[in-house]
């Protein structure tokens, strides 16, 4: 059967990554979390104390871009691939809210961007593959045969961003959850470098009112058909 690369944007807390876990899973496929990408480097910076308050010693991260190492290794039981940063796994420390608070300012970085969309792109060179993010359609691969457009409702997105963060045992109230979500949405729609935009070929899919399993299925049927298109 043949293989596509299938690209998944949106908003943030829309989703994507749980939805193309699943799809991944369904079709055989490799799941790249690229948001995970840029979160390591934003700890790197933080751990490295390139981050100051609001503010970032940009010149020092390009400079130490060089021995930034991102990889991923599959956990067989979770079921996915955990991000590690120079082999060290910072799977769950990615997902703070304080990494979330700074990483749209690390991510409108042009180095940055440029050292990790060609990773992705190795990453992704045989097909088969799920990736999710904000640029995939759009630069990472413009030819993917699917791409969705991921949004739901600011207010839905911090409600579940909240549950999750407070599942990972962070102290955090849903009113900074919801500033930052819509932080990041304006950062990342308003950058210079790859802004998050729909790609003219990408199909929207607005998950405020649908279930996780009514989403799954309804991707799930377009990527069906897309590949049996392909054969
Ligand atoms: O997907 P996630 O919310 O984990 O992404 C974290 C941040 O990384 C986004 O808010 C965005 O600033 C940045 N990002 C990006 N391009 C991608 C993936 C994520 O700029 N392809």
């Amino acid at each position: 059967m043949n293989k596509i690369t299938i690209a998944i944007d949106g908003y943030s807390s829309t989703g994507k990554s749980t939805v193309a876990k699943q799809l991944a899973k369904h079709l055989g496929y490799i799941y790249v979390d690229t948001g995970a990408m840029y979160r390591a480097v934003t700890f790197y910076a933080m751990q490295n104390e390139l981050i100051n308050v609001d503010d970032f010693n940009k010149e020092a991260l390009i400079y130490q871009l060089p021995q930034i190492k991102i990889s991923f290794k599959f956990n067989e039981s979770l079921g996915f691939a955990e991000v590690y940063l120079n082999d060290v796994n910072v799977e769950k420390k990615v997902r703070s809210l304080e990494v979330s608070s700074f990483v749209s300012k690390i991510a409108s970085v042009s180095e940055v961007r440029r050292k990790l969309v060609e990773q992705q792109q190795v990453l992704g060179k045989d097909k088969g593959v799920v990736m999710d993010g904000r640029d995939i359609g759009t630069v990472v691969f413009t030819d993917a045969k699917l791409k969705l457009f991921m949004t739901a409702s600011a207010e839905k997105r911090a409600v579940r961003r909240y549950d999750e963060l407070i599942e990972l045992g962070d102290h955090v109230t849903y009113n900074a959850v919801l500033k930052n979500v819509k932080e990041r949405d304006h950062i990342d729609t308003t950058r210079k470098d790859s802004p998050l935009v729909k790609a003219e070929d990408a199909i929207i899919i607005d998950n405020s009112n649908l279930t996780l399993v009514e989403q799954f299925d309804k991707i799930a049927q377009l990527a069906k058909m897309i590949i049996e298109g392909v054969e």
